[in-house]
């Protein structure tokens, strides 16, 4: 997994060594050498992650993180802060200010490599979701792209699998102050059932139990299918870094060194939480504006966008298909009389239910969709030509002889359908718009040939008679 990460230093041999030290693991390295020229590349560059050193004259990395972190164009790149400085209440400054990590110097290239790669994979994630957010945006209705720190931190669920009680008042005493809902447990096994139980945001895990392997704990953790996107906290000793490496390595977020800091830990908690948050709503709103983008919102049925882009992937399958597809348009009958007559709140009812009909009476992998006001569509794939025309009819039939129940003064309204319907032959290359245009056609046919009828391309008005179903064929009517 290659990436471009900015190196950022005021002293040129230290951004020197981890250029060196990057570059050998393949990384792509940017430099900077002051915080001014530092922002100007995350702008114009936009590297996948920031190796940030603190002390810098001008502006420090303190206020260069902050910056980057207020800017939603740019706020989901991972800042690492390098620093010579051990106070544990730097730590907790830079956290503050929106950094991802600490790392101090001198490096140690174990932890410093192991960071990065899991860094890097988290970008790779959230850059995921902001692209299909930025699609979701460009197809339809798209809120712009959150940021990260404007996320809550507060009231989060935490699981801490620890087995040193003394440790224990200390972590539920800091994570009060968010109002955290915290649960401890000594074991795997208590941790597996509590989380069958109920949801949480963050699991934090001991690599120092006494009964099990910590780190076994958090690679059984990720691959679980409940807990496989719960961020997980290690808490750990500072001779442990190899352990931690690998627990990076399979996927853990971050880790605290022991004695815990509880500053340190908040800061580190609400990272997590913060993060896991953003995901969670990019993802939602990736989801909502996708089905805003693709659906009608009157009938849930799928808009003429989708509509075309799937019957064009279905139309190039049918150049290897052994049996033919067929499509219906459907067009109400006088449907602005009955708007005329009984009001637009009437229409919608009726054009709800039609689409309820139209989709009991076809099977799930039909493919229906409304084209626009009342104009409906059917993708049949497999079907033979007779088989076409029963189901055509039944959908008339369905429509024409049974009257919707609505709220008017008679109890109901009587609507009629007109069909028109084209076969696709397998095996053959078939234009989106020529297909189209023959089933319009059609159903342009079946309007001036009286209405309430089906009509297919070729083969002229279906006679009702002709096409019901056989007593050998399963199909609801
Ligand atoms: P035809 O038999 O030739 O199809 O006649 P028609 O009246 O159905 O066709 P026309 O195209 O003249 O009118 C369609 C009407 O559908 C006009 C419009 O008011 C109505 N319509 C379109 N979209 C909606 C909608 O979302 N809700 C409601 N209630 N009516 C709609
Ligand atoms: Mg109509
Ligand atoms: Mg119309």
């Amino acid at each position: 997994m290659s990436a471009r990460v900015l190196v950022v230093d005021d002293i040129l041999p230290n951004v020197k060594l981890l250029e060196a030290k990057l570059s050998s693991e393949y990384y792509e390295v940017l430099t900077a050498t002051s915080g001014m020229e530092a922002l100007e590349k995350v702008i114009t560059e936009s590297p996948d992650i920031i190796l940030l050193d603190v002390m810098m004259p001008g502006m420090d990395g303190f206020e260069v993180c902050a910056a980057i972190k207020s800017n939603p164009d740019v706020a989901h790149i991972p800042v690492v802060m390098v620093t010579a400085l051990t106070d544990s209440s730097d730590r907790v400054r830079g956290l503050e200010a929106g950094a991802d990590d600490f790392l101090s110097k001198p490096l140690n290239d174990t932890a410093l490599m192991a960071r990065v790669r899991s860094l890097v994979r988290l970008k790779m994630t959230v850059d995921e979701w902001r692209a299909r957010e930025i699609t979701a945006s460009q197809l339809g209705v798209s809120d712009k792209a959150p940021s990260v720190m404007s996320e809550p931190v507060e009231n989060a669920k935490i699981l801490v699998i620890e087995d040193m009680e003394f440790e224990h008042d200390k972590v539920i005493k800091t994570l009060e102050k968010d109002n955290d809902d915290v649960t401890i447990v000594t074991n795997g096994p208590d941790a597996m059932t509590k989380i069958s139980e109920q949801a949480y945001d963050l699991l934090v895990v001991s690599l120092n139990l006494e009964q099990e392997d910590g780190l076994r704990l958090c690679s059984h953790l990720r691959s679980a299918e409940k807990t496989r996107s719960i961020p997980i906290l290690m808490i750990a000793e500072d001779d442990d870094m190899s352990r931690i490496a690998h627990g990076l390595e399979i996927g853990a977020h971050d880790y605290i060194l022991r004695p815990i800091d509880t500053n340190e830990l908040l800061a580190r908690v609400r990272t997590q939480i913060r993060r896991k948050r953003f995901q969670e709503r990019l993802r939602a709103s990736y989801e909502v504006s996708l089905s805003m983008a693709l659906t009608d919102p009157l009938t849930g049925l799928y808009n003429r966008r989708y509509f075309e882009v799937h019957f064009q992937k279905l139309l190039q399958k049918n150049m290897t298909s052994r049996k033919p597809m067929s499509v219906l348009m459907m067009d109400i009958d006088h449907f602005k009389a009955v708007n005329d007559t009984y009001g637009h709140g009437v229409g919608d009812e009726i054009l709800k239910e039609f689409a309820l009909r139209v989709q009991d009476k076809l099977r799930g992998f039909d493919l229906v969709a409304r084209m626009g006001g009342e104009e409906f569509a059917a993708i049949l794939p497999d079907v033979s030509e007779e088989t076409a025309y029963i189901v055509a009819e039944r959908l008339r039939r369905s429509i024409s002889n049974h009257p919707f129940k609505c709220a008017v003064p008679e109890g109901q309204i009587s609507v009629m359908v007109s069909i028109g319907g084209t076969i696709i032959q397998p095996g053959t290359q078939q234009a989106l718009d020529v297909v189209l245009k023959q089933a319009d056609d059609a159903l342009y046919a079946a309007k001036g040939n009286g209405r309430d009828q089906c009509f297919f391309d070729g083969v002229g008005k279906l006679n009702p008679e002709d096409h019901l179903p056989t007593p050998r064929q399963f199909i609801k009517d």
